[in-house]
């Protein structure tokens, strides 16, 4: 997922730990119904996350100091791309279905 703009900054003590992060990602792959092969946090430029074509995820290390609700979509974007591996229609509706159970019924980690 490519970034519109930098980063905004935000005071390091709101960061949220490695750990809490992953588990979300752990929480929302069982929900997707996906098993990532690979989770990776580092420095990312351009983009929030990638997805390889062999399952391995990347997210950016400025995620950990973003919003809660901007690091869920992110990571479900990601996440789903292992199931619709384009920007189409039904990743799209996914997308939006999936956010949206977020919202009434979120993931126990
Ligand atoms: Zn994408």
């Amino acid at each position: 997922m490519r970034k519109a703009a930098p980063s905004p900054w935000v005071p390091l003590e709101e960061a949220v730990p490695i750990d809490l992060f992953r588990a979300e990602v752990e929480a929302w792959a069982r929900r997707l119904g996906v098993t990532p092969r690979e989770v990776h946090l580092r420095p990312m430029k351009r983009k929030w996350a990638s997805c390889s074509s062999r399952g391995r995820l990347t997210f950016d290390t400025d995620l950990l100091r973003q919003p809660a609700e901007f690091r869920r979509e992110v990571i479900i974007h990601e996440l789903l791309h292992l199931k619709v591996p384009n920007h189409g229609k039904l990743f799209r509706a996914l997308l939006r279905a999936y956010l949206a159970s977020a919202e009434t019924d979120p993931p126990t980690p």
